[in-house]
């Protein structure tokens, strides 16, 4: 799937990626510091700034996602962008309703929790700059600059803060609006409404700014990209929420008894593309076992049986469970295969590969249908 962000790394589980207009950030700061001192960028500085505005973007993002979690969503990716982030969720916001607390007000405060963060970090550096004897630096022009570093860290906090509360979805502001839109409308129009208020706040920051300062033509393109991306991740919810898994199972798999050696399973394996393999005594599924493991417990211990190495507690899921239960099943147990059982027979398998490749495609291939009914 072409996604414009690239993976840096994983952090609890959730896989962390920038965006590629992320790296628009250095060289906008080298062009608008060289016009400013006639040509003295400073480019190791410019960079220290950029890795202050990463930092921040991210003590964002990881604060709403350590919000979701506590609301039952599960985290699959987060998407930095140069002023903002996205977050994506295996989970559907809908699929876990919590009574005590309306689906509004529950994304009320997932969104506000970001720029919490962000004022929060930022009366704390701005606490150590004053304790410093540096206070009256704090509110020299312009705020955030190369030469000074800590305020910068400071200001660049207050910024997203403030940025990230503009009612432009994707942007929290944004989708605090929706929220209030929701109250009385549907989701969908909530969300078309939000849009075409984020559409024309990013047109008067794109056009506004290259007028006055660049920085805003700079925000209204993030508001646009994170509005794409936004898009591409309801996309992939759909799907997650209302594909069955009878769409997507692997019908034609192999599968490993129990009494099967080490050295017969991994034989079995090798004839294979599957990774993980249901263990099967008669009609009965016992377990589950992946090649990795086949592999380590042979080097570990040499030859044995399936039996003792094999993964005895496992979920299990029916044809029309959804593709997002399967993924949360999958990140729950941390396991690879899911069993799909009929009266008790196996009829199916879905593993983590085949739920993800299937996604993306489905994913795809639904935008693709959509474009074409919009032209
Ligand atoms: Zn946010």
């Amino acid at each position: 799937m072409r996604s414009w962000s690239i993976s840096v790394g994983r952090l609890g589980g959730v896989d962390v990626r920038i965006h590629l207009t992320f790296f628009i950030l250095p060289l906008f700061m080298f062009w608008t510091e060289y016009a400013a001192h006639q040509g003295n960028a400073n480019g190791p500085r410019d960079l220290a700034v950029v890795g202050i505005i990463l930092a921040c973007v991210a003590a964002h993002e990881f604060g709403h996602m350590f919000a979701a979690r506590r609301f039952g969503m599960i985290p699959k990716a987060v998407i930095l962008l140069p002023l903002t982030g996205v977050t994506l969720y295996y989970e559907s916001r809908a699929e876990k309703p919590n009574p005590a607390l309306p689906l509004w007000k529950r994304e009320i405060r997932l969104a506000l929790v970001g720029p919490l963060v962000n004022l929060a970090l930022a009366s704390l550096t701005a606490g150590v700059v004053m304790a410093a004897g540096h206070g009256s630096d704090l509110w020299k022009w312009p705020f955030l600059r190369v030469g000074n570093l800590p305020n910068s860290l400071v200001w660049a906090n207050l910024y997203l803060a403030i940025l990230n509360l503009l009612p432009a979805h994707p942007l929290d502001g944004g989708r605090i609006l929706r929220s209030i839109f929701s109250r009385t409308m549907g989701a969908s129009a909530a969300t078309r409404r939000a849009v075409s208020i984020s559409n024309a706040i990013a047109m008067v920051l794109i056009f506004g700014g290259l007028f006055s300062d660049n920085w805003l033509t700079m925000v209204g393109i993030v508001v646009f990209s994170a509005a794409q991306l936004e898009e591409r991740a309801l996309v992939f919810q759909w799907v997650l929420d209302n594909v069955r898994l009878e769409e997507v199972m692997l019908t034609d798999f192999a599968t490993l008894s129990p009494a099967d050696t080490l050295e017969d399973a991994l034989e079995k394996a090798v004839h294979s593309l599957q990774d993980d393999f249901p263990v099967v005594r008669g009609s009965d599924m016992v377990g589950v076992i992946s090649k990795q493991r086949i592999l380590d417990a042979l080097r570990a211990e040499g030859n044995g049986y399936v039996q003792a190495v094999m993964n005895k507690i496992f979920e299990i899921s029916v044809r029309q469970d959804s593709l997002g239960s399967a993924f949360s099943k999958l990140t729950a147990r941390s396991s690879s295969v899911i069993p799909i059982v009929e009266d008790q027979r196996l009829v199916g398998i879905v593993t983590l590969q085949n739920l993800m490749h299937s996604t993306a495609l489905l994913a795809e291939s639904r935008k693709l249908r959509r474009d074409e009914a919009e032209t």
